[in-house]
């Protein structure tokens, strides 16, 4: 995706290009793995000599807000923040290896849903699914 398709997005949602906003976009947008708060803010630092780390947080959860980046959870309980612009509802495949994130366009939740219901008598409302392992080019190096 180009920058220019981010910052179309920011405009759309009235959030100014601010030099910090499109640096992260700029760093995240140059990889195709996932990246914490810490290293985005580690990167930052070289460039801007007043940045917290608050502030990339609140960048970062804008972006996920209006719809140009998504988040993984990992054991550690922290965040990690990469470019997803896929509107509806889905879910991501992360190698392990080398941290790449690909978007899975696929989702049975609706037969979970069903069997879940029908098993606890229950309604089932929302899901999280993150499938991790190994990418194709890390299976094949
Ligand atoms: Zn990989
Ligand atoms: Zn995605
Ligand atoms: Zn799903």
């Amino acid at each position: 995706m180009s920058l220019e398709h981010y910052f179309t997005q920011l405009a759309n949602h009235n959030l100014k290009k601010t030099p910090k906003r499109v640096e992260i976009l700029r760093v995240m947008n140059s990889k195709n793995t996932y990246s914490s708060p810490q290293e985005l803010w580690v990167l930052l630092k070289q460039k801007f000599q007043k940045v917290g780390l608050p502030t990339v947080y609140r960048i970062l959860q804008q972006f996920q807000e209006i719809g140009i980046a998504a988040s993984i959870q990992k054991g550690d309980n922290q965040l990690y923040y990469f470019l997803c612009s896929i509107k509806h509802s889905h879910h991501h495949f992360i190698c392990r290896k080398c941290k790449k994130v690909s978007c899975i366009e696929y989702c049975d939740f609706e037969q979970i849903k069903k069997s879940v219901e029908e098993q606890l008598q229950s309604k089932a409302e929302t899901h999280f699914l993150q499938i991790e392992g190994l990418c194709k080019d890390c299976l094949e190096s």
